[in-house]
């Protein structure tokens, strides 16, 4: 009879690749846009999605995205150009961050 540590220490044994390495959050915000755009291949975008459903943070940044990617989409009827998505980005971050932060004074 084998425990159930047995296979798992024959699967990292066998020295996975990157891609089954659980999801952060960096990496997670990192490829949102991506995401959303399913841009991602297959195991990336499963990654990701599996990320977003185990933390909320994500998944409110997601949101965001996809609000986003509409209105940009209306718009502009086309992609919208790297350099707008990332003032946008930028835009939300900054956001994001005052609403977070308690008045320091
Ligand atoms: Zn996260």
């Amino acid at each position: 009879m084998s425990a159930p540590e047995d296979a798992a220490s024959e699967a990292s044994a066998a020295r996975r690749p990157v891609d089954e390495a659980p999801c952060g959050c960096d990496e997670a915000v990192e490829r949102l846009w991506e995401y959303v755009d399913s841009e991602l291949g297959e195991l990336d975008q499963q990654r990701v999605e599996a990320h977003l459903e185990a933390c909320a943070p994500c998944l409110e940044e997601e949101h965001i995205e996809v609000v986003l990617k509409q209105l940009v989409r209306r718009c502009c009827k086309e992609e919208a150009p790297a350099a707008l998505r990332l003032r946008i980005h930028e835009q939300l971050t900054v956001l994001r961050l005052r609403a977070g932060t308690p008045p320091e004074a």
